[in-house]
């Protein structure tokens, strides 16, 4: 009775410290990542607001809102929910106080962030100045480089000539193989390896063709290939001040085609030393440009355990849910809490109190074939059954029976995520809510889930970047 009636002490993200001023967000994006927003906004006792495509008129995220409305009537099915003008008016005619970006779609544009700071609204993500350094990868580069962090040996700044490109590689005794990656990149896309002096003139050219049409922006660098290195990120808060804290890092090395397909959180098998070695250059990067909201510091590390920087994704990240499995931090609560003015101090955030307890594991269910290359699948939903029971969370958003699967929008049906002592206790809940699931009409991706899930190299936690590369078989 005593204990019940005393004040617990602030634990971490909490946010008891801290008094909402918001009375309402609006998610702009779709999908699983906007009814994750609206659950986040609902929790904190805000209006939730939802925006759609007329091609969205019938999914779910629509309703999941409290209030939604249709934007972009004159634009294509992804133009809507880019439509920066009619997003915020709409914004400010309906007294939001709050836009959530999501990922993808708007949630890197420092015009947005812009836009909406000059009407009123808060944009719930870094400064525009954030963006801006951490949008494009040649200065994220550089600022690593001027706070210490090691980075891939690359070129200084963007290469505009194929002589540039070829004294970088062959004149600096860098050598073959490289990466060739789009400034503006991201989602695995606009990158090219080339693994030979005779390849580089075509591929140049592709990547810069490629980086134009798919980011509006041509400029590409070259960095090192490393090989078979395992990819390693740290989740990072800050609230602008300088102070930040880091919630420790997720291994995201299982990817097809550059993307990330199952992802774990904490990363196992590192030296602690490079493990805090990665936590402090996080802290230190993001510290320097004194970080707002949330963030995500990406590493390789190789194979004799060198730690490389390669990018700061400035936004919330799909794989955000494994971090707030193991820390029992809401990321996206605490991403609106900071936007409304909380310090991290005002959330119980410091570095001591965020404590990592357990595994989490996340696997990407798409909409996709893979016996037809993972050719994107649309249609009626006929049947949908969702997986559940002890240590499963779901975060879906487009799946329900009789709902249709259009094509104009990415293929992420439902994210599924395992809660559990062990990474193979992960494995075996994942492959069980797998088996348990049942959606008719679409295809997915499950086969190929499952097959990741059951090999021995990825239970033991063993597996780099290369490993969907070098085990064809696990495709179909
Ligand atoms: P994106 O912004 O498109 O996600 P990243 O720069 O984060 O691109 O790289 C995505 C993935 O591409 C990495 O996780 C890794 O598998 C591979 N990659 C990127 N740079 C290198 C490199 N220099 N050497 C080897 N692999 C790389």
């Amino acid at each position: 009775r005593a204990l019940l009636g005393t004040k617990a002490k602030q634990t971490a993200g909490d946010g008891s410290g801290f008094e909402m001023p918001f009375k309402s967000v609006l998610a702009a994006n779709r999908g699983e990542i906007a009814v994750r927003i609206m659950r986040a906004g609902n929790e904190l006792g805000l209006r939730t607001v939802g925006i759609f495509s007329k091609e969205d008129r019938f999914t779910q995220h629509r309703y999941k809102a409290d209030q939604a409305f249709l934007v972009g009537q004159d634009k294509s099915p992804v133009g809507a929910y880019l439509d920066v003008e009619g997003i915020v008016a709409m914004a400010v005619a309906n007294k939001v106080d709050a836009i959530h970006p999501g990922y993808g779609f708007l949630s890197e544009r420092t015009d947005f962030a812009q836009h909406c700071k000059d009407n009123g609204v808060t944009f719930v993500g870094p400064t525009a100045e954030n963006l801006q350094t951490f949008g494009d990868k040649t200065s994220a580069r550089e600022l690593a480089i001027k706070q210490g962090v090691p980075v891939v040996p690359g070129t200084d700044g963007p290469v505009t000539t194929i002589e540039e490109a070829r004294d970088f590689i062959e004149g600096t005794g860098v050598g073959y193989p490289v990466i060739i990656k789009a400034a503006m990149g991201g989602g695995g896309r606009g990158m090219r390896v080339v693994t030979a002096s005779a390849e580089l003139e075509k591929n140049f050219q592709l990547a810069t063709s490629e980086a134009l049409a798919a980011f509006g922006d041509g400029s590409i660098f070259i960095e090192r290939y490393v090989k078979d290195p395992r990819h390693i990120e740290v989740q990072i808060l800050g609230d602008g001040t300088g102070d930040i804290v880091h919630l420790y890092d997720r291994d995201c090395s299982v990817q097809r085609r550059h993307q990330k397909v199952v992802e774990t959180a904490p990363a196992m098998l590192l030296k602690p030393e490079t493990r805090q070695a990665m936590f402090d250059d996080a802290v230190r990067l993001c510290a320097s440009a004194k970080y707002l909201n949330a963030g995500t510091v990406e590493f390789l590390v190789d194979q004799e355990g060198r730690h490389y920087f390669i990018e700061v994704n400035p936004r919330i990240q799909v794989e955000h849910t494994v971090t707030e499995q193991v820390t029992q931090v809401d990321l996206v609560q605490t991403q609106i809490r900071i936007a409304a003015g909380a310090t991290l101090k005002d959330l119980g955030l410091v570095q001591e109190n965020v404590k990592v307890g357990g595994v989490a594991m996340q696997c990407r269910v798409t909409t996709e074939d893979p016996s037809q290359d993972f050719k994107p699948d649309t249609g009626l939903i006929e049947v949908f059954r969702s997986p559940g029971g002890m240590g499963i969370r779901i975060d879906d958003g487009p799946g329900f029976q009789g709902a249709n699967i259009s094509p104009h929008y990415d293929s992420l049906l439902m994210k599924i995520t395992a809660s559990a002592p062990t990474r193979r206790d992960c494995a075996s809940k994942l492959t069980r809510a797998l088996d348990e699931m049942r959606v008719r009409g679409v295809t997915l991706n499950k086969p190929f889930l499952l097959n990741v899930l059951k090999h021995p190299d990825f239970v033991d936690g063993t597996v780099n970047t290369s490993f969907i590369g070098e085990n064809p078989h696990l495709l179909a």
